[in-house]
């Protein structure tokens, strides 16, 4: 397993839709472990494949930040079949660093995709978890929680990042 690379706000992988899994081979696998290390080295609650660069239907969402099996869920192709409610809540993204804002998601969904032996599963989540898992299905759709700003503080944040990833890339 190797922690990966996460990409920053400005690449264009991550405006790019994400392709489905066809199926869930040796190299998936390798795919969601590496993610499920990088998650947990950020720290951060959830990674989507093209964050490390990579455009499949991939996510890993685990509220407790490696402490927890139990809340570790790797899904392929995941989608959301139900939701209710709204919740209003800050969110944040490893794709965009140090920024926080209030983001309206639902406040319940279940989510329908496949685990790492290609068996279908359903998870029921909310409030954190159901916000975690509609950031990350955004992602591969290629939709950065910061398009559901207002024009100005997405303008200003873009911009912001625009002089930092020059400066990283020089590090
Ligand atoms: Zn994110």
């Amino acid at each position: 397993m190797a922690v990966r690379e996460i990409l920053i706000i400005g690449d264009p992988a991550l405006t790019r839709k994400a392709e489905p899994v066809a199926a869930v081979d040796e190299e998936i696998v390798r795919l969601a472990r590496d993610m499920v290390e990088t998650v947990h080295a950020a720290p951060g609650i959830g990674l989507a494949a093209p964050q490390v660069g990579v455009g499949k239907r991939v996510i890993v969402v685990d509220l407790s930040v490696g402490e927890d099996a139990d809340q570790l869920h790797v899904l392929v192709n995941p989608e959301i079949v139900a939701k209710e409610g709204e919740a209003v809540s800050e969110e944040g993204c490893l794709s965009v660093p140090e920024i926080r804002e209030k983001v309206a998601r639902p406040y319940r969904v279940k989510v329908r995709g496949l685990d790492l032996e290609g068996r279908p599963v359903e998870i029921e989540g909310e409030d954190l978890l159901a916000r975690a898992f509609c950031h990350e299905i955004d992602h591969l759709d290629g939709v950065l929680f910061v398009e559901k700003l207002s024009a100005l503080k997405r303008a200003l944040i873009k911009k912001k990042f625009k002089k930092s990833g020059a400066a990283a890339k020089k590090a």
